[in-house]
């Protein structure tokens, strides 16, 4: 039988645990679709995190998200490692299809997707991902043990990835301007790591490799002139866009695909659809703000819920294989 849930919850960044955390504690119940590959969201691929408040002497990115899941189970929440890749967010009931072929249904949903890594779109970088091109230091890093890695962009991301390959490899950052982006203290630091050195007005063109990536050609973009230098690996760490496709026509979407929301709440143009974290963030995207507005949508949700007399509040969790079964 169809059961229709309180709440859904799409995504398991900080915004999306954080939303799982009060709708939990609200008694809410609510259901948290993780993904099934990226549980956790984008921290996960990070090492130390310094500036999330209350860990005076940082937290590991995986640590910090198997918190948050573990805190949102504890009251309640039902973590589903499963893909959202079907909705139906404007009928009053909302529907959530899974990957698995699970249809969830719930009176609100909250979309946190986070945001995907950018790519450079240049030849080479998709057939060559996993042998050399990678996204993720972190995950990939030891397969570079005394080689040669370009790492590009000038953001904290390229500078934290740059930093962190100097344990394994000789490092260049490789960045299209002739100032960084990212902070101040990260870029002090990654001036001082010995076996860093930063290519300024340049761009990858192309990644070069039969079986594995051996080169690279870069431009100059102030001369324009182009040479092809020897690098095993590329580490790409140019941004993130949204992840806003699976709501695409549903929800109002910005000009560069962030979800719209009615500042300072989380309500989207549907009612019962709230979203949070850096799927409505261009602007901060810190681990802290994602929180911060999962909390915020939680809230809205569960006032959105209260207000129609909505809410029900089981006295156990419900069965998620209460769910509708898709043939
Ligand atoms: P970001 O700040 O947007 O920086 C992206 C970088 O990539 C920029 O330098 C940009 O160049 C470059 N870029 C973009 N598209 C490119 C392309 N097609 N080809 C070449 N280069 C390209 O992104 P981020 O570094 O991922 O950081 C996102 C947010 O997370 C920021 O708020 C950051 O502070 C935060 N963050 C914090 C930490 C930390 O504190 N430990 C770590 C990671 C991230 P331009 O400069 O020319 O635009």
């Amino acid at each position: 039988m169809s059961v229709v849930e309180n709440v859904i919850v799409v995504g398991s960044g900080p915004s999306g645990y954080t939303a799982a955390i009060y709708l939990a504690r609200a008694g809410l119940n609510p259901i948290v679709l993780t993904s099934s590959v990226e549980a956790g969201g984008a921290l996960v691929n990070t090492t130390e995190v310094e500036n999330f408040p209350g860990f005076p002497d940082g937290i590991q990115g995986p640590d910090l998200m198997e918190n948050m899941r573990a805190q949102a189970e504890r009251f309640g929440a039902r973590i589903v490692y499963d893909d959202a890749v079907n909705v139906d967010l404007v009928s009053a009931v909302k529907t959530v299809r899974t990957g698995l072929g699970t249809a969830y249904q719930a009176h609100a949903v909250v979309l946190a997707m986070g945001s995907a890594y950018r790519k450079l779109d240049v030849p080479g970088e998709e057939r060559l991902t996993g042998h050399g091109v990678s996204w993720c230091a972190t995950c990939d890093g030891f397969f570079f043990r005394g080689k040669q890695v370009v790492v590009v962009g000038g953001g904290d991301s390229a500078l934290e990835e740059a930093m962190f390959l100097t344990r394994f490899a000789r490092v260049t950052l490789l960045h299209r301007r002739d100032t960084l982006r990212g902070s101040k203290i990260m870029q002090d630091r990654a001036l001082a790591t010995p076996g860093l050195s930063i290519r300024w007005n340049s761009e990858v063109v192309e990644a070069h490799g039969e079986t594995t990536m051996t080169a690279l050609t870069v431009r100059d973009t102030v001369t324009g002139t182009t040479d092809r230098i020897a690098a095993d690996g590329l580490f790409i760490a140019i941004g993130h866009d949204p992840r806003s496709t699976l709501v695409q026509g549903q929800v109002h979407l910005d000009d560069d695909g962030y979800v719209r929301v009615e500042h300072p709440t989380t309500r989207t143009n549907l009612s019962g659809v709230f979203a949070a974290g850096d799927l409505v963030d261009n602007r901060y995207r810190q681990a802290i703000t994602a929180a911060g507005s999962g909390c915020a949508a939680a809230s809205d949700a569960e006032h959105y819920l209260a207000s129609r007399g909505l809410a029900t509040y089981p006295q156990e969790p419900a069965a998620t294989d209460d769910a509708v079964q898709l043939a």
